[in-house]
């Protein structure tokens, strides 16, 4: 029986990272392998199991948080593991990156002045399960009953092989339908695959999960563009359902002088490529940061993986423009508990940032412009402190620094223009996402919506999320009823005010 007050007496320990200087000379994760099970089982112990867990509720996949963690405590990691699959396809995507809202929604993190017990590492639990399932064979290939063209089940196609598309499918195939998944990528795994860089996610884990997927019999077809290579009609006539989960890439541009300067490039395009070299592909990016200044304008993921890259090509200097100001060490009035609060967090890249001494994070700083050098490419960057009414550039404060490279993390507007969205009869909204209803269902009968495409750019619990929720929905469209779960609708949105 574990200890129900451990939270008294053991602190909180989170998983160590290895040491920053050593993580700059390989794309290995940054984690050090995962701590013994004594030490996982003594932080799920820290769990109060509480009447009402609000880290259930606030994680979108109602992950089981409480249950795992009393039967990791009690040292039970079948049982735990189990309990932990029930609800959630990758665990090992999300215990690894996902930003955690649970931990902000635990109870022994709500602040105050006479409250410093810090939230269960929930996070580190959810990994050590994910790992050990894998380890020890528990997470496998599930037998499958296929339906299809036995009259009850029917066939599916996936559009996009992200996280959202990747859910979808895994579900569908075991309710015993026949899935297909199109990608029009070389290989699967959306932003999993070419996005997020190796030193957060080793692809070996997504490739396994692939080969998974595979054994229970779901199709993947990589290197095939829906609405190109397969028109739409053609899905439609030769599937009984379709769901396109084609992500939200489309990079926000930012329109100042110089933009079409060569050396300036989407975020997407330096990640792709360097994935692309870490994947085996090519020895050297061609966008690759090597002895040059670099600039990223921009301060989420993406601008933080880009960082990390560069520092790793071993760029001669790094400099992160974010035009939002620093954000509050601490949840701002605004955000109590539970929210999960805008507050200043240090990613691993801005860790080796300060162990490289070859980075500066400049918050409040609006771009003005790029401009040329001797040769005619990018040489410089202008900015200026950002006014906080308008986020314009504040008169008097422009500075320069030296830029060979630009990379535009700005965030993202929606789904990339696709020939596939007319061929489906498919809509964007005001928000630049495609429309559906609160089921998931988009344009005629039989077509559906989910992931990143539906939500815009959002996270990777959102999208496993969404592929569990449409399985659910299309299984229910296909057959009448549906015994799969759906954790969320389409309008679900994080705890918020
Ligand atoms: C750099 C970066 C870092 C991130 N880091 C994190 C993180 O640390 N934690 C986190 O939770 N979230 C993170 N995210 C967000 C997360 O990756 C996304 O929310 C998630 O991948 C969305 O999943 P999805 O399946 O909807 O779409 P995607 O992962 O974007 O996959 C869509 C797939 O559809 C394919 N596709 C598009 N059109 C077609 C077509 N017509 N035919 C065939 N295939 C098509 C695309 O090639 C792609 O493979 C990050 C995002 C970025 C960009
Ligand atoms: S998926 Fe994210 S929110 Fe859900 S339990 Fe895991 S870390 Fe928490």
């Amino acid at each position: 029986m574990a200890d129900r007050m451990a939270f008294l007496t053991t602190p909180r320990s989170e998983r160590e990272r290895r040491d920053a200087r050593e993580r700059l000379g390989d794309r290995r994760e940054v984690y050090r392998p995962g701590p013994p099970l004594p030490v996982v089982s003594a932080q799920a112990a820290r769990c109060m199991d509480c009447g009402l867990p609000f880290c259930h509720s606030a994680c979108p996949l109602g992950n089981l948080v409480p249950e795992w963690n009393r039967l990791a405590a009690e040292g039970d990691w079948h049982a735990a593991a189990e309990r932990l699959l029930a609800t959630n396809n990758f665990p090992e995507f999300t215990g690894r990156l996902c930003p955690a809202p649970c931990e902000s929604a635990c109870v022994l993190a709500i602040e105050s002045a006479a409250v410093t017990i810090k939230a269960v590492a929930i996070k580190n639990v959810e990994l050590a399960l994910a790992d050990r399932a894998w380890e020890q064979g528990w997470d496998r290939p599930l037998p499958v009953e296929r339906w299809a063209g036995r009259g009850d089940g029917r066939r599916v196609a996936v559009v996009g092989s992200g996280p959202a598309g990747l859910a979808a499918a895994q579900q569908l195939t075991r309710a015993g339908h026949a899935v297909t998944v199109y990608e029009r990528e070389d290989r699967a795994g959306g932003l999993l695959r070419y996005g997020i860089p190796p030193f957060r996610l080793e692809k070996d884990r997504l490739d396994r999960r692939l080969d998974q997927l595979r054994e229970e019999g779901t199709v993947l077809r990589t290197g095939v563009w829906a609405g190109r290579d397969v028109p739409g009609s053609e899905l439609r006539a030769g599937y009984d359902a379709v769901v396109v989960a084609v992500g939200a890439t489309a990079c926000r541009e930012l329109p100042v002088p110089g933009r079409d300067l060569p050396g300036v490039h989407p975020a997407m395009e330096y990640l792709t490529w360097a994935n692309r070299v870490a994947e085996g592909d090519r020895p050297v990016s061609p966008l690759s940061a090597e002895g040059l200044d670099v600039v990223i304008v921009g301060g989420g993921d993406t601008a933080a993986d880009c960082l990390g890259t560069a520092l790793r090509e071993r760029a001669a200097s790094v400099t992160q423009l974010d035009i939002n100001p620093r954000p509050p060490g601490r949840r701002a009035a605004g955000q109590p508990w539970p929210v999960h609060p805008k507050v200043e967090r240090e990613t691993t890249s801005h860790e080796e940032c300060g162990a490289a001494e070859a980075g500066a994070r400049v918050f409040a700083a609006a771009t003005v412009g790029f401009e040329p050098g001797p040769d005619g490419r990018l040489g410089a960057v202008r900015f200026a402190e950002a006014d906080p009414r308008d986020r314009g550039p504040r008169p008097g404060t422009e500075r320069v620094v030296p830029a060979r490279l630009v990379l535009l993390a700005l965030g993202f507007t929606g789904p990339e223009p696709d020939a596939l969205f007319a061929q489906l009869g498919l809509a964007t909204g005001p928000d630049g996402a495609l429309q559906r209803d609160e089921g998931f269902a988009a344009g005629p009968a039989g077509v559906f919506v989910a992931g990143d495409a539906g939500r815009g750019q959002s996270l990777i619990v959102w999208a496993i999320a969404e592929g569990r929720a449409v399985a659910a929905a299309v299984d229910r469209y296909l057959r009448g009823w549906t015994e799969l779960p759906a954790p969320i609708g389409a309008s679900a949105r994080a705890l918020g005010l």
